[in-house]
């Protein structure tokens, strides 16, 4: 062996010890399932803080956010900003036909109940619920336009559609106490729309008067009206979003046929978006985890195309207070709950899970929502 040669076997020899090195220096790349989160802000908020806020969710497994921060276009353009440098997907997280009143909506256009009385001056259960009626064409025009803005921005990834829906004709099971109220059937102060423009478009539709009849529960036809009322304005948002070359999704009840429809006559299935996040909150159902699987299974068997189904789950803030709690709104998912809701959304064919939200986990739930993101699940 001459000198020459020597020298470059130690060279090879000191490269591929550096490869050795540097490939043992690299953090294994473990398993994980995607996972979104719902996040509401920034209110006082610094930039700083938000970052930090931002880093910390994405180093405990969050993926991406469900941002709600109001209507205005800049707020997510600074948000989004923070959000995309920590690596976060940032979709935006605005209601839709819920809409307080304000400058660009007529008083016109909310919505009615059977009573003939408005959403606007007599809101359903709580104050808040002013839902607009999907008939009215200024309604998709304001939703087109506030949306679109913010669709604009260029660190914004998606729309996120929530309120997308009528009033809870039927609330869930487990709000029934909360509200003193037993919902056995549709009851006439929580069943909308029924403003001049809906019944005449329904009477031409269909030739029935809905004022005319007794139970309009009892007529498929007038609750199929109503499904695609709500099935046509998500459809035109959508190609509206799509057109800016940005994604459309949204929060929907579970189902859609067990409860989606049945409450607040969402026939999601039929909605063009991109990613569907189902609200599985079992504890509002008085369900158990497990349920979560049975309303993702469904979900995904009704969403044609193979489009993505986040299941969406309901985090308690106070595990310990959880039996002693009459609210269900502090109700959810305890720690030891946590991964068999995560296990039941993941076997049944979810492409993720999305939590409401960060703020109401407690050390207890990161430590058992880190065991189980990392499971490779196997859909059955
Ligand atoms: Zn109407």
């Amino acid at each position: 062996m001459n000198p020459t040669n020597k020298n470059i076997n130690m060279k090879r020899a000191l490269f591929f010890l550096a490869i050795l090195l540097l490939a043992s220096c690299e953090p294994t790349e473990t398993y994980k399932i995607p996972v979104f989160a719902w996040l509401a802000g920034p209110g006082e908020a610094t930039d700083a803080e938000i970052q930090a806020d931002f880093e910390d969710l994405k180093d405990k497994g969050i993926d991406g956010l469900m941002y709600n921060g109001g209507q205005d276009p800049t707020t997510y353009q600074r948000v989004g900003k923070i959000a995309k440098a920590a690596g976060l997907e940032f979709h935006t997280w605005i209601p839709t036909m819920v809409q307080a009143p304000k400058p660009g909506i007529d008083s016109a256009w909310y919505a009615y109940n059977g009573n003939r009385e408005s959403a606007l001056e007599k809101p359903a259960y709580v104050d808040y619920y002013k839902f607009l009626c999907p008939s009215k064409e200024g309604v998709y025009d304001f939703l087109a336009n506030m949306y679109g803005a913010v669709a604009d921005v260029a660190e914004v990834d998606g729309i996120h559609l929530d309120y997308i829906r009528f009033p809870d004709v039927i609330l869930a099971r487990g709000l029934w106490d909360k509200y003193g109220l037993v919902m056995d059937r549709e009851y006439p102060e929580y069943d909308y729309c029924y403003c001049d423009e809906c019944v005449a478009d329904f009477k031409a539709k269909s030739g029935i008067d809905i004022l005319e009849v007794d139970d309009p529960a009892e007529v498929q036809e007038w609750k199929q009206f109503r499904y695609d009322l709500i099935t046509s304005m998500v459809n035109r948002l959508a190609d509206h979003i799509h057109g800016k070359g940005k994604e459309i999704n949204a929060a929907v009840f579970p189902g859609p046929n067990s409860v989606a429809k049945k409450l607040v006559r969402q026939e999601w299935n039929k909605w063009n978006l991109d990613a569907y996040f189902p609200m599985n909150y079992n504890d509002f159902y008085l369900e158990d985890p497990e349920w979560v699987g049975e309303v993702t299974a469904e979900g995904v068997a009704a969403i044609e195309g193979g489009k993505p189904l986040y299941s969406g789950l309901f985090i308690c803030p106070k595990p310990e207070k959880k039996g002693s709690e009459a609210d269900p709104e502090n109700h959810g998912l305890l720690p030891e709950e946590i991964g068999a809701a995560i296990r039941a959304s993941m076997e049944n064919g979810a492409t993720g899970i999305c939590l409401f939200t960060p703020k109401r986990m407690t050390p207890g739930h990161w430590e058992a929502f880190d065991k189980a993101i990392h499971i490779n699940y196997e859909a059955k």
